[in-house]
């Protein structure tokens, strides 16, 4: 018996009370209005109106300056929820390893800017993602990150972290690979983008060994055990 499918929130942001938001879990639909674009790991951001009806434009980050909840749908990729606390707009962005070195959170955080937010005014939240106990990386992959100008603070070890809160068994070591640390990665660029460090919440919820079952793509490479989309929205009160 599994116990219910919980759906998950932010303290920081439900601290907030201009909005709503959550991290469904794995096969839950968000609400029918939810503006949503057709996610290709890019850094493209768009806003609410040219992602609805859903999925018709390609963007990895949708922004609504209006009460249209705006939506992001993951696996093991970063779900990132922004609220601006003083225009009162939102963001959802879909920040995997790809997108995210693309640049896509910086280009979220200054569409922002441009409409009116500052780094002060700015509340972000990093989902459920895969963490560094089941994310294995080639040394490849490494040396690509690490080059990357955007990335200035890598955080991965050569061993892979015990996460004591696993509910079933980590991923597996393939390779002579790292154990790299993406939501540090998502994090990192949000304090870059000068945004303060206790206005960003990383949930320690890990996709592959810890939370709700189906909710890994990874895992289901590793065991086709099933994958199931799961949303995470954000939205200004009415
Ligand atoms: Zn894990």
């Amino acid at each position: 018996m599994q116990n219910a499918t919980p759906v998950r929130k932010s303290t920081l942001l439900a601290s907030l009370d201009w909005l709503e938001h959550a991290f469904l879990p794995a096969g839950m639909a968000p609400p029918e209005e939810t503006a949503c674009g057709h996610q290709r790991h890019t850094s493209t951001v768009i806003m609410s109106e040219e992602a609805f009806p859903r999925k018709q434009c390609e963007a990895d980050g949708v922004i609504a300056t209006d009460s249209r909840p705006v939506a992001v749908y993951t696996a093991d990729c970063l779900p990132v929820l922004i609220a601006d606390t003083r225009r009162h707009h939102v963001a959802a962005v879909h920040a995997g390893l790809k997108g995210a070195l693309a640049g896509v959170l910086p280009q979220a955080v200054n569409r922002l800017f441009d409409l009116g937010a500052t780094p002060e005014s700015l509340f972000v939240a990093i989902g459920p993602a895969i963490a560094p106990c089941c994310y294995e990386l080639g040394q490849d992959m490494l040396s690509t990150i690490t080059t990357n100008p955007r990335v200035t603070a890598p955080q991965w070890s050569a061993t892979q972290p015990v996460n004591p809160h696993a509910v079933r068994l980590q991923a597996q070591a393939t390779s002579k690979g790292i154990w790299f640390d993406l939501p540090a990665l998502g994090r990192q660029m949000l304090l870059d983008m000068k945004i303060p460090a206790a206005q960003i919440d990383v949930l320690p919820v890990c996709t592959y060994c810890n939370a709700e079952p189906q909710s890994s793509y990874r895992r289901n490479s590793h065991f086709s055990d099933g994958y199931a989309l799961r949303y995470s929205w954000i939205q200004r009160r009415a």
